[in-house]
C-alpha cells in the first residue's frame, strides 16, 4: 500500500564509533561510522556518504549525529525479578549481624516476607514499583528485559504478578519477555505438601499460557526449593504446551538441575556456581546458555565461583544479568553487573558486554538483536563523551554511566 510505503522512517546516525559485536568474538569497532536504519532495524553500517547513496538523495532521511560516542548494542537485562511489595533492607542488615537463614525465617524474613508484602499490595502498586524499576534500567541502557513471576505463588497471585510484567512491555518502550516461575517457593498454605503445590503450579499454568501471559516456564531446582523429579512435571506440563524453559540451576548445591534442563534443551540455566563438569558438557551439546548472576554473588558473600574456564572452553554462551530481586541482588545497575562479573567471575570485559546483549539474547530465544548489523533491530545506547574505549563500562564501576538510548532507532532517554 502505498501509505505503508510512505510511512517508511529512515534515519541515518552520523559520527559512531560502533561496537558491532559481529563475529564470535572481539569488539569489531567501527570508528567514524554511520548506521542507516529504516524504521525499526539497521539496513546498513559504513561510510555516510555511501549509506546515503544507497537510498538516494531525494529519499527523506532524517539525520542524528552521535557525536562520536562509543555505541552498542543495547543491554538485555535476561534475568530479573522486578515485580514485588517491600524490600528486604532490614533482612540484610540482620543477615550483616550473623543472622542465620532459620532465625531469619522465624522472624518472618527471607522469601515469605516478600510474598506477603507482593499479595498485600494492589495490582496498580505493583505496577508503579516495577515500572518504576524498569525504567531505571532503560535509563542505564536496558532496551530488552526478562521479568519473572514467583512472588505470587497462587494462582490469582502469579497471575497479577504477570499482567503487571505485560503492562510494562505495553506502557514503556523496551520489549518485555515474562517468565512464569510460580516453583520459586512453597508458600505457607502448602506447608508439608510439596508434591500437592508442584500440581497446583501445572494446573494453572494452561490458563496463564491461554492468556498470553507466560513466554518461558522457570523453577528453582534446589534442596530449600524443588527437586528434580518435582520440576520434570513441570517441565513435561511446559513441553505440552509448546512454552520453551529455563532454570535456576546449582546455585547453593549441585543437584542436577542442568542435566534435566537439558534434556528439555532449556534457554539457559541460570546461578551454576556448583556446576559439575558433566553439567558444563550437557550444555554444550543442548546449546543451553549459562546465565551468571555476579550481583547474587556478590551480595550472599558467596565464594564458590563458577566454572567460567569449563564453560569457555566448552563453547558455551555465557550470559550475565542483574537478577534484580529483593532478598539477593537489589541492584538495577547492568554496569555495575558486568563489573562484577570481570571482577568476581573473571569475565574479560567484552565477554561482560556480549553477556549483556547477544548472549544474552540468546538465553531469551531472541535473534534478531544483540549486535549491531543489517537486519537487526536498531536497540542501541550512544553512550556518554566520558566513556572512550567500551571496557570502561566495566572499569569504572558503580558510576553508572547514562547515555542516550534508541529502541528501534527511536530515541527513548536522552
Ligand atoms: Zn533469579
Amino acid at each position: 500500500m502505498n501509505s505503508a510505503i510512505a510511512m517508511k522512517r529512515y534515519v541515518i546516525f552520523t559520527n559512531a564509533n560502533l561496537v558491532c559485536l559481529t563475529g564470535d568474538s572481539g569488539w569489531a569497532i567501527q570508528n567514524g561510522a554511520a548506521m542507516l536504519t529504516l524504521d525499526e532495524k539497521i539496513i546498513a553500517i559504513g561510510d555516510e556518504t555511501e549509506l546515503i547513496n544507497l537510498i538516494g538523495k531525494d529519499v527523506a532521511c532524517e539525520k542524528i549525529d552521535l557525536g562520536g560516542a562509543i555505541v552498542t548494542p543495547g543491554l538485555i537485562d535476561a534475568h530479573t525479578h522486578l515485580v514485588y511489595g517491600g524490600n528486604r533492607a532490614d533482612e540484610f542488615e540482620l543477615r550483616l549481624q550473623g543472622a542465620s537463614y532459620e532465625e531469619l525465617a522465624k522472624r518472618g524474613a527471607g522469601i515469605m516476607s516478600t510474598v506477603r508484602a507482593t499479595r498485600a499490595a494492589s495490582e496498580e502498586a505493583l505496577f508503579e514499583s516495577a515500572s518504576f524499576r524498569a525504567r531505571e534500567l532503560m535509563s542505564s541502557g536496558v532496551t530488552t528485559i526478562e521479568i519473572k513471576s514467583g512472588y505470587g505463588l497462587s494462582a490469582i497471585d502469579e497471575q497479577r504478578c504477570l499482567r503487571v510484567a505485560r503492562r510494562i512491555g505495553q506502557v514503556l518502550p523496551m520489549s518485555v519477555k515474562t517468565t512464569y516461575l510460580a516453583a520459586h517457593a512453597l508458600p505457607l498454605e502448602f506447608a508439608g505438601r510439596q508434591d500437592d503445590y508442584v500440581n497446583a503450579v501445572c494446573d494453572w499454568l494452561p490458563a496463564l499460557h491461554a492468556d498470553k501471559l507466560i513466554d518461558a516456564v522457570d523453577a528453582f531446582c534446589e534442596n530449600i526449593a524443588f527437586t528434580v523429579p518435582q520440576v520434570r512435571r513441570l517441565f513435561d506440563k511446559a513441553k505440552s504446551l509448546g512454552i520453551p524453559i529455563k532454570l535456576h540451576a546449582e546455585q547453593l548445591s549441585d543437584l542436577g538441575g542442568t542435566l534435566l534442563a537439558t534434556e528439555f534443551n532449556a534457554l539457559s540455566c541460570d546461578h551454576l556456581e556448583h556446576l559439575s563438569a558433566e553439567g558444563v558438557q550437557a550444555m554444550a551439546a543442548s546449546g543451553t546458555v549459562a546465565m551468571l548472576l555476579p550481583g547474587a554473588f556478590y551480595f550472599l558473600r558467596e565464594t564458590k565461583l563458577p566454572p567460567v574456564k569449563e564453560l569457555r572452553s566448552a563453547g558455551v554462551p555465557i550470559a550475565i544479568a542483574t537478577d534484580h530481586n529483593p532478598g539477593s541482588s537489589p541492584t538495577l545497575s547492568p554496569t555495575l553487573v558486568m563489573s562484577m562479573a570481570c571482577t568476581f567471575f573473571r569475565l574479560t570485559p567484552e565477554e561482560a558486554l556480549r553477556g549483556m546483549t547477544v548472549n544474552a539474547a540468546k538465553a531469551l530465544g531472541l535473534i534478531d538483536r544483540g549486535q549491531l548489523a543489517p537486519g537487526l533491530r536498531a536497540d542501541f545506547v550512544a553512550w556518554p563523551s566520558t566513556i572512550e574505549q567500551p571496557n570502561q563500562l566495566m572499569y569504572s564501576f558503580g558510576q553508572a554511566p547514562k547515555g542516550r538510548v534508541f529502541i528501534g532507532a527511536k530515541e527513548v532517554v536522552s
